[in-house]
């Protein structure tokens, strides 16, 4: 009976054991919050059906600036940014871009896209910017730009010959538009629009560093996190961000 015992506990701390290292396959990404609210169960509905070889933990800045730094860069796989924050010190600044330019994969969001209004480096990560003010980049000044809620547009797939985007029609959407925001030269268009109150490309494929980075405009809101074409959009921008590693 204690012979038995002994091997029960051990088949149990065997099993807690692997239970705690992520199964081979399994893509663990980190979604970095914070400076811009939004429905937090809907959106956790959306994270937690991108299918069971992804898994999610949401990070808040400032506190999330820790896992930037190198010794918190083995704990998730993928970035993905759902965050609008602007503040960031120099230091912050180094680690940030460090840990994405060595390697780390992004899927930046939304409201992603209008972060960091004076850190210049973080366009050059994302391949875009939302200017809440008259701003030069580059040497070129842009007007502020624009954004309309609730907006009904057609979003039409631009590369269709691209993993992103493998298997996806044009599909509608309802969502928060922006116009006017910056896209860098040289990137890859994934997604265009023709409605008026918003930019034409608004989702890209693109490098910083060693990463695959993809940004995509939607995601306001719960129509956006319920639609199943920006679900499976967002599902294969994580997986296709992942592969990088192994691709090239
Ligand atoms: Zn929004």
């Amino acid at each position: 009976m204690k012979k038995f015992k002994f091997f029960l506990i051990l088949i149990l701390t065997t099993l807690i054991k692997l239970s705690a290292e992520p199964p081979a396959g399994q893509i663990r990404i980190l979604v970095i919050t914070g400076g811009h609210d939004y429905q937090k169960d809907q959106f956790d509905q959306m994270l937690a059906s991108l299918g069971e070889n992804i898994s999610y933990k949401i990070a808040e800045l400032p506190a999330a600036y820790t896992m930037f730094l190198p010794q918190n860069r083995d704990k998730y796989d993928v970035l993905v940014f759902y965050h609008m924050w602007q503040e960031i010190t120099a230091e912050q600044a180094i680690a940030f871009s460090e840990c994405i330019r060595d390697g780390k994969p992004l899927v930046a969001l939304h409201h992603g896209i209008c972060a960091y209004d004076d850190w210049p480096e973080y366009y050059n990560i994302i391949g875009g910017k939302y200017f809440h003010k008259p701003t030069v980049f580059n040497g070129r000044e842009y007007p502020a730009c624009s954004y309309i809620h609730d907006v009904h547009f057609k979003v039409k797939i631009a590369d269709k010959g691209h993993p992103v985007t493998a298997g996806l029609n044009d599909f509608e959407i309802f969502d928060e538009t922006y116009k006017g925001y910056y896209v860098e030269p040289g990137v890859t268009p994934l997604l265009t629009t023709d409605e008026s109150s918003s930019n034409s490309v608004i989702g890209w494929a693109k490098k910083y560093g060693k990463a695959r980075i993809v940004t995509l405009q939607s995601g306001h809101d719960v129509p956006t996190f319920q639609n199943p074409s920006f679900r499976k959009l967002l599902k294969q921008s994580i997986e296709w961000v992942y592969n990088s590693g192994k691709n090239q």
